[in-house]
């Protein structure tokens, strides 16, 4: 018995509803007993800053809080130790998983915005932290010395925190047009260098930021975004994830050809936030992801093994804009986890729906029994749609 795939992850995002460390610990439990072996941190996004930066207090004392939540009129805050963090790293590393920490770049900074907003194109002081979901235009600004030193220390920490070779920068839903296309500095810095477009000075910037955590003996993983693909801002052998409903086929071709390790985040079966049994909350918009939907994933998408030997893994997301609390998170993330951490370790000649189906009848009374979990109460207490 042995893993189709290294790479078997799980991503939590504590930026939109802070976990403290301790239900963290209860959720790595769960994943070290079904083999997963990676755990993706989102610490930074819109609606929260969750890594303490030494010289850049505002990070505490407005990043990490926000006035609400998706209109709820509660207040929110939280933000991580280092040394609740280096506990978290050991806790995971006890039980075979490695923790790799995101901060996102150089979109979802609304938090970032809040405190710092000297480090964006367009500085508005009005800025607050995002209190909603949905994509902004807060993009940091490459051209302000302030920014590098910044990231700088952010990395530093980052060094000292987290033992993994690993640095995920995000790079996802960045509006680009809307922002450096129109930054004064920007404009006048393409004119300079003779750059024909904002993707030759993106790709400039994820160079720069990848050399710094080269330096710290760290590489970067990305979200793929097909737009910036086709402008060539991934360098070979960069591990990039597919996660757009619908694209992950093409995508597994295309990134063959680039060189780029990828792993498989498919939206129709790996994000675990969406709601699994029809009628459960879909916020309006998001599509049921059935436990038999999310079982379906075959990584490699049914694709020879020459055409798909790029793929390290799969990676179930637990995005978090809409689970305030563990109960949630849990009720979410199972028992479709235990579907995609079948697809990362048995070959597909291996695995059938009907076998897992009976297997799971087992595990669901582990899984109730082991965190005297009630899972009516947490279906009854699930945010209201709004
Ligand atoms: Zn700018």
């Amino acid at each position: 018995d042995e893993p189709r795939y290294p790479w078997r992850g799980l991503m939590v995002d504590p930026a939109r509803h802070f976990i403290p460390v301790k239900d963290l610990e209860k959720f790595v439990d769960l994943m070290a007993y079904y083999k997963f072996n990676k755990l993706q941190i989102h610490l930074t996004d819109d609606q929260g800053w969750r890594l303490p930066v030494p010289g850049y207090p505002k990070l505490k004392s407005i990043s990490s809080k926000r006035k609400e939540s998706m209109r709820n009129g509660t207040p929110h805050e939280g933000m991580y130790t280092k040394q609740e963090l280096k506990d978290l790293v050991e806790y995971c590393a006890a039980r075979g998983i490695e923790v790799i920490p995101e901060i996102d770049v150089p979109g979802h900074n609304q938090a970032l915005a809040a405190a710092y907003p000297e480090f964006f194109c367009f500085p508005n002081p009005d800025t607050k932290v995002k209190t909603d979901e949905g994509v902004t235009l807060h993009l940091i600004c490459p051209h302000k010395p302030e920014v590098w030193e910044f990231y700088a220390a952010v990395f530093k920490e980052l060094k000292d925190i987290f033992p993994s070779g690993i640095v995920h920068l995000g790079g996802d839903e960045a509006p680009l047009e809307k922002t450096w296309a129109q930054c004064p500095l920007s404009i006048r810095y393409r004119e300079q260098k003779g750059m024909k477009d904002v993707h030759e000075e993106l790709k400039e910037f994820i160079k720069k930021m990848s050399s710094m955590l080269a330096v710290h003996g760290k590489r970067i993983q990305l979200w793929y975004e097909k737009p910036w693909a086709k402008a060539n801002i991934y360098s070979k052998g960069d591990a990039v994830f597919t996660w757009r409903m619908g694209q992950t086929p093409s995508t597994i071709t295309e990134t063959k050809k680039q060189g780029l390790s990828l792993i498989i985040a498919a939206g129709e079966h790996c994000y675990l936030d969406y709601p699994q049994i029809p009628g459960q909350n879909n916020r309006g918009w998001m599509p049921t992801t059935t436990l038999e939907q999310s079982y379906k994933l075959d990584p490699a998408f049914g694709k020879p093994e020459k055409e798909a030997n790029h793929i390290i893994g799969v990676q179930g997301t637990v995005w978090g804009e809409h689970l305030p609390a563990l109960d949630h998170i849990l009720y979410r993330t199972y028992p479709r986890a235990c579907a995609i951490a079948e697809a990362g370790w048995s070959p597909m000649n291996a695995r059938s729906w009907e076998n897992f189906r009976r297997k799971l009848a087992d595990h669901r009374q582990f899984i109730l029994k082991r965190f005297n979990y009630d899972m009516e109460r947490t279906k009854e207490n699930e945010p209201p749609f709004k």
